[in-house]
């Protein structure tokens, strides 16, 4: 027979798959299908890739090299390897890079090793301690066990039980530890739904039997129960025998969410984020790939699992931008999840309290069905929105909480309960300067100015991540004491809470001050039980979460956010503001959001004051079908950079010249990047803007084929659908 020769993709920056052969030692009786894992040499390594397509034509084969190890037990799914096909065409990704996203070293791939254990194999010794004969006790099932784990059992050192070995007892063995997943139970516990979430439960239940894909906006306010209402469909797909992921934006994956579940399941789920161990993360991804785990929960990275029959996609927070990924390979985990669902054929469910306005859109007109819950569960009203005029009520010199503001967190404290302070600005001022000279303290390698951190002690770049101590004295004019900070971030906010309420339990919750998912975890379950008077937080506490005790949250500044101008700069500020506004009485319905503002009159303050939400769809949409904006037009943003300032931009301007015609489409820029300069390069920004119709994909990949390679440090990054504009 001749050898089979596969073409193997791997995880590496590239774009095409190289063909192999494969061994006869390695072929078994019916060759290798797709899907399969494989060892094979590039260059001077060995990596892990993935049998591709069906078998490769190549006339040289005797050039090839050999597969050199194919791994038993996983495999990559026809519908994964199309996904992966399908993100690296639409975002320009080379498909190896995509392939990386799914991929996880050896470890995940070899069986679990089989680890070594004590069981009886013999008569007892003549002498019996008692601590010997405890430990006779605990093997009496006949079953084996670790040493360690006998020890700590029978309460004996583990000299007692080697003792037990060296008379003939007891003997070693090898023992496969069980799978440690539990399945979750569709009927465990389910919850008696109100009239309304009955109703929608009972649509997405019949949007599964239908079959095959269909996108479901689950748009409720905050406290409705969506959650609920998802793990009814949930129940649904587990009763199929189908795997399910939820994704949330990281930071929502609570303690909370977590014992919710498994009140209603029975059972924990699969958790995947970035605080878990590689070694967490090969068990997670191998008890995907083999069917073991049936429901994950976890960050973007979530949807690449290798999972083996996927049956329904719930997007939590669906509106947030922590699915967007902005390195690497960039793309909208939010929006890969419906595509993911169109090409395997399940339903996808989309769930916000603000939906983005594509969302809505696509709700609107129908291409998702539109599920609504417009009142919190257990008849709970909606916060009361008020807006504290600035420009009237403002607070005294160097302070940053109005007179209203400080009474209503008077009375919130009178009455026992918590108040939320939200300000989206970590550190303690966004801005400082030598009131002697005027120096003012800017990031080495970024346009940006240094923000004072307090807390750490330290000036910091929030762009790259620089830091340096803060100085004694000017180090421009050499002044002593002469640095001001200038405006507030969350630590100079809870320093004038501090001296406001003395004695109060004021907590600070902000990236800085908190170390991983787990102390987050903490602090969010210590707030929830009621320790707390005042919480002072930035953006970490407007998702997701329940604050039994909070009826007052506070904005700072309403307005930060407004003044970018980008597209999305009005939605982020409502949908953030509303979020966290949502905090404020969600158990009570007592709660009040009161927003400081210096631009009352804007639409967007002006909607979420009157609790208007249609309207600021409408609103939104209006605008953006004015200028031909997404969801109207398509959006591809292009940024060139580079070390040399001039070789980034001159190439940029190049690009223009080798721009294919094509009708429908219009190119602006290069012009300089609000972030101008990032980690010490010079950044420029081209923006596609195209018709609906186009496919920006498509163009770009023409558009970049027909221009020259960058040379030297000048990089090209392609960002399709772009959700930040810096
Ligand atoms: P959302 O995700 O829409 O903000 P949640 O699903 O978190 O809302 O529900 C808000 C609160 O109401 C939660 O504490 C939840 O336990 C409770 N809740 C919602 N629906 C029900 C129900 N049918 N039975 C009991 N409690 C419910
Ligand atoms: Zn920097």
């Amino acid at each position: 027979m001749q050898d089979q020769i596969l073409s193997v993709l791997v995880p590496v920056f590239v774009d095409q798959t190289y063909s192999y052969r494969l061994p006869a030692d390695l072929a078994g009786e019916s060759g290798l299908a797709p899907g399969s894992l494989v060892k094979v040499p590039l260059g001077p390594r060995s990596v892990i890739g993935v049998v591709w397509d069906n078998d490769a034509e190549f006339k040289d084969a005797a050039r090839l090299k050999n597969i050199e190890h194919v791994y038993e037990g996983c495999r990559i799914g026809e519908d994964l390897r199309r996904f992966v096909d399908w993100v690296a065409s639409y975002t320009l990704a080379q498909r190896g890079m995509v392939l990386r996203m799914v991929l996880r070293g050896e470890e995940a791939l070899l069986p679990e090793k089989p680890r070594r254990a004590i069981r009886l194999i013999g008569e007892p010794p003549s002498r019996l301690t008692e601590a010997r004969s405890r430990v006779l006790d605990c093997l009496q099932d006949g079953l084996a066990a670790p040493k360690a784990e006998i020890a700590e059992r029978a309460e004996v050192s583990t000299a007692v039980i080697d003792g037990l070995i060296k008379a003939g007892t007891l003997g070693w063995t090898e023992i496969v530890p069980a799978s440690p997943w539990v399945k979750p139970v569709p009927d465990f516990a389910p919850p008696v739904l109100s009239d309304s979430q009955a109703d929608a439960a009972g649509q997405i239940r019949e949007a599964f039997l239908e079959g095959g894909f269909v996108g479901i906006l689950l748009d409720g306010v905050t406290g409705s129960g969506k959650t609920e209402v998802y793990f009814e469909a949930l129940a649904e797909a587990i009763r199929r025998g189908r795997q399910v992921v939820i994704m949330v934006p990281e930071i929502a994956l609570t303690n909370a969410f977590l014992d919710r579940f498994e009140k209603r399941f029975g059972a924990r789920p699969a958790e995947w984020h970035s605080d878990l161990s590689p070694r967490q993360k090969d068990k997670v991804w191998r008890g995907v790939a083999c069917n073991d785990i049936q429901v994950v929960v976890g960050a973007r990275s979530a949807l690449m699992l290798p999972y083996h029959a996927l049956g329904l996609i719930v997007v939590d927070e669906e509106h947030d931008g922590a699915f967007k990924q902005e390195d690497r390979v960039i793309y909208n985990a939010r929006d890969m999840a419906v595509v993911r669902g169109h090409l395997s054929g399940f339903p996808v469910i989309l769930a916000s309290a603000t939906p983005s306005v594509e969302t809505r859109n696509n709700a609107n007109i129908g291409r998702y069905r539109h599920i609504k819950l417009t009142s919190r569960y257990g008849g709970h009203a909606m916060p009361d929105i008020g807006l504290i005029d600035m420009r009237n009520d403002s607070p005294p010199k160097d302070r940053w909480l109005s007179p209203v503001l400080v009474d209503a967190v008077n009375e919130t404290l009178e009455a026992g309960e918590q108040s939320l302070l939200f300000l989206n600005r970590r550190g303690y001022a966004p801005l400082t300067l030598c009131r002697k000279c005027g120096h003012r303290f800017q990031c080495p390698s970024c346009s940006t100015w240094l923000v004072e951190h307090r807390y750490r002690k330290q000036m910091m770049c929030h762009q790259c991540g620089y830091t340096a101590p803060v100085p004694p004295s000017c180090p421009s004019c050499g002044t002593q004491d002469s640095l001001v900070a200038c405006g507030p971030g969350v630590e100079r906010v809870a320093e004038e809470a501090a001296s406001l309420w003395p004695g109060r339990t004021i907590v600070i919750l902000s990236s800085d001050h908190i170390h991983g998912v787990q102390q987050l975890r903490a602090e969010l379950d210590s707030i929830a039980s009621g320790k707390a008077d005042i919480v002072i937080g930035t953006q970490l506490v407007a998702k997701g979460h329940n604050f039994p005790a909070m009826t007052l949250v506070g904005v700072v500044d309403a307005d930060l956010g407004l003044a970018h101008g980008d597209l999305r700069a009005g939605e982020k500020v409502f949908q953030m503001l509303a979020q966290v506004t949502g905090r404020a009485g969600r158990m009570t319905g007592k709660g009040r959001g009161l927003l400081q503002t210096y631009a009352s009159e804007h639409p967007v303050i002006q909607c979420l004051s009157k609790a208007d939400w249609e309207g600021f769809y409408r609103y939104e949409l209006e605008q953006r079908e004015r200028a031909k904006m997404p969801p109207f037009g398509r959006l591809a943003a292009l940024i060139v950079s580079g070390e040399d300032r001039g070789a980034a931009l001159s190439y940029g301007r190049d690009m223009l010249g080798s721009i294919p015609s094509m009708s429908g489409i219009n190119v602006l820029g290069p012009a300089e990047a609000p972030l101008a300069v990032l980690r010490g390069r010079y950044r420029f920004r081209l923006l596609v803007i195209a018709d609906r119709s186009v496919s920006v994909s498509s163009f770009l990949r023409r558009w970049l084929q027909a221009c020259s390679k960058p040379t030297g440090s000048v990089r090209v990054q392609v960002d399709v659908d772009p959700v930040s504009f810096v």
